[in-house]
């Protein structure tokens, strides 16, 4: 037996589902996933959900703001991801 999204309404089975304290079910797959993971979805109900996905999408420039470590331009970044992808990549191509 399939569920509905209570958000977007998309048919999700049991595996795709994430129930809600309230009885509502919301899908894994996009509106679990636009939250946080440490969100504790099953003690929350459906109201809760919706508020914590729509604080996280309106949050988000704030939170690239406060965690974008300020007066580091791209030169940091570039330099990780070269080191980072030496660890993480599994074909040595050259
Ligand atoms: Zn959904």
């Amino acid at each position: 037996m399939a569920n509905k999204c209570a958000i977007c309404g998309a048919e999700i089975n049991l595996f795709q589902t994430q129930k809600l304290a309230d009885g509502n079910c919301i899908c894994r797959k996009t509106c679990r996933k636009k939250g946080f993971k440490v969100y504790d979805y099953v003690h929350a109900n459906l109201y809760g959900v919706q508020a914590h996905i729509a604080q996280v999408e309106r949050g988000t420039k704030l939170w690239d703001h406060y965690f974008v470590p300020a007066g580091r331009p791209r030169t940091r970044r570039r330099s990780s991801r070269d080191s980072a992808r030496h660890c993480l990549s599994p074909r040595t191509s050259d």
